[in-house]
């Protein structure tokens, strides 16, 4: 197993999808929502990530994380319904990615039911 250090929280993790934890692309999914909508909010302003960390009172490195990953570079000024559908996808597509793992590597009974529920989940929201 390749362990690597988060580059957010400083947790060691197994690298299967870059250089950032579950935990915390977890925390970067919920925060998303909260990053567009106070770019939707100051829609008239131009902000770069040191403003929208400033702004929001958030770790820059998370915002910085959030535009590494995808989720803000073409958020900001994109079709916000269609991003955010598109978005969606993928996060369910990780979440159930990173259950998969731990379930691998833990076999808690817990996590194979959660697992079970985001599955349900993901494929109960498509049309
Ligand atoms: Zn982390």
């Amino acid at each position: 197993m390749n362990l690597v250090t988060c580059k957010l929280c400083g947790r060691l993790f197994s690298a299967t999808r870059g250089k950032i934890c579950v935990t915390c692309l977890d925390e970067i999914d919920d925060l998303y929502p909260k990053v567009r909508e106070f770019l939707r909010d100051h829609s008239k302003e131009k902000y770069n990530v040191e403003q929208i960390a400033n702004g929001m009172d958030l770790d820059i490195r998370y915002v910085q994380a959030l535009v590494e990953l995808g989720y803000l570079d073409r958020g900001v000024g994109a079709d916000p319904e269609a991003e955010e559908e598109k978005r969606r996808k993928e996060a369910l597509a990780r979440q159930l990615q990173a259950s998969l793992e731990n379930s691998a590597s833990t076999k808690l009974p817990e996590t194979m039911g959660k697992m079970y529920g985001q599955q349900r989940y993901g494929t109960g929201k498509k049309k």
